[in-house]
């Protein structure tokens, strides 16, 4: 029972203080899992032992064992691809669900940017550019008007006697009016004419390519449009019509927004004092 080259190995680490020795080993076909225990010597080997010079501690050989492991180690392999086919799996999907999550995530902040944009830009009542958002845009308009030499018509309206609209039917009513009012205005104008609520009960239009006369033709079709209008209220229990004045002039070469809409205002006020429901340039 001599010791083999892994036994006298194993038996050299025992006498440096191990306390187990294995290793695998191969023989061309096969690989075995060895493993070395030492065989320590105790009381009773003594009896038999002692003139032997053993004592108690000695390690007098070990017991080795050899089992097949071309089966473990195959499994541990498979195992192992199983593992790394697990965890690629695991971050693929956490990658997904990321990606999925800021997705919806990021697209619900910009839409809901979007929205609370559009909110700011616009007239709560009658969902009509605000000042602020039209004036940029008429910016723009009349930076391309003096690039191109293109006409750029301002078309200021208000309500004849609102006020009076407003004392006879209610606030309710003169909102009515003033909301189906804007639905009709932009169904009467071109895609990139710029319509804003500018105040109370006036509103300004302003049609780019368009010259004075042309403009006048619009602004009249426009009093046309809401003379003859039955604005009524959502139970049909009131309806009401309004007329409006109106002033149109047109942007004249190096004149600033101020200026332009000040003459339309000039126009305007002129419609009110020769009786209303008229379309005056200025
Ligand atoms: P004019 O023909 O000279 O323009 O007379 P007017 O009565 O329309 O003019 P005035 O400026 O005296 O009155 C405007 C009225 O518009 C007064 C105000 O209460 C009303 N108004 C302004 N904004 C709103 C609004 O958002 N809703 C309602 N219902 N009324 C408004
Ligand atoms: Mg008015
Ligand atoms: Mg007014």
């Amino acid at each position: 029972n001599r010791a083999d080259g892994f036994e006298q190995a194993a038996l050299q680490s025992f006498n440096r203080g191990q306390r187990e020795y294995f290793s695998f080993e191969g023989d061309g076909q096969q690989t075995f899992f060895r493993y070395m225990a030492p065989l320590v010597t105790t009381k009773p080997c003594l009896r038999c032992h002692a003139h032997q010079g053993y004592r108690e501690g000695d390690i007098r050989g070990g017991i080795s064992v050899s089992m097949p492991a071309s089966e473990m180690l195959q499994q541990i392999k498979i195992n192992r691809v199983y593992i790394i086919l697990i965890a690629f799996g695991i971050i693929a999907l956490i990658y997904a669900i990321i990606r999925y999550i800021s997705r919806v995530f990021i697209g619900d902040l910009n839409r809901a940017e979007q929205q609370l944009q559009e909110m700011a830009n616009r007239d709560f009542l009658t969902s009509l550019l605000n000042r602020r958002e039209a004036y940029r845009r008429i910016q723009e308009e009349m930076a391309r008007s003096v690039r191109t030499g293109l006409p750029l018509s301002f078309i200021l309206f208000d309500i004849d006697h609102f006020k009076q609209l407003n004392d006879s039917h209610g606030h309710n009513a003169g909102d009515m009016v003033l909301t189906q009012l804007a639905v009709k205005l932009m169904a009467a104008l071109r895609d990139y004419d710029i319509a804003c609520r500018y105040g109370g009960e006036e509103f300004l239009v302003v049609a780019p390519e368009t010259d004075e006369e042309q403009a006048f033709k619009l602004a009249e079709r426009l009093r046309a449009t809401i003379a003859t209008t039955c604005f009524t209220t959502e139970d049909q229990e009131l309806t009401l019509t309004v007329t409006i004045s109106v002033g149109v002039a047109q942007l004249k070469q190096g004149e600033t927004i101020e200026q332009v809409i000040s003459r339309a205002d000039g126009a305007l006020y002129h419609a009110k004092h020769t009786g209303r429901n008229r379309v005056v340039a200025a």
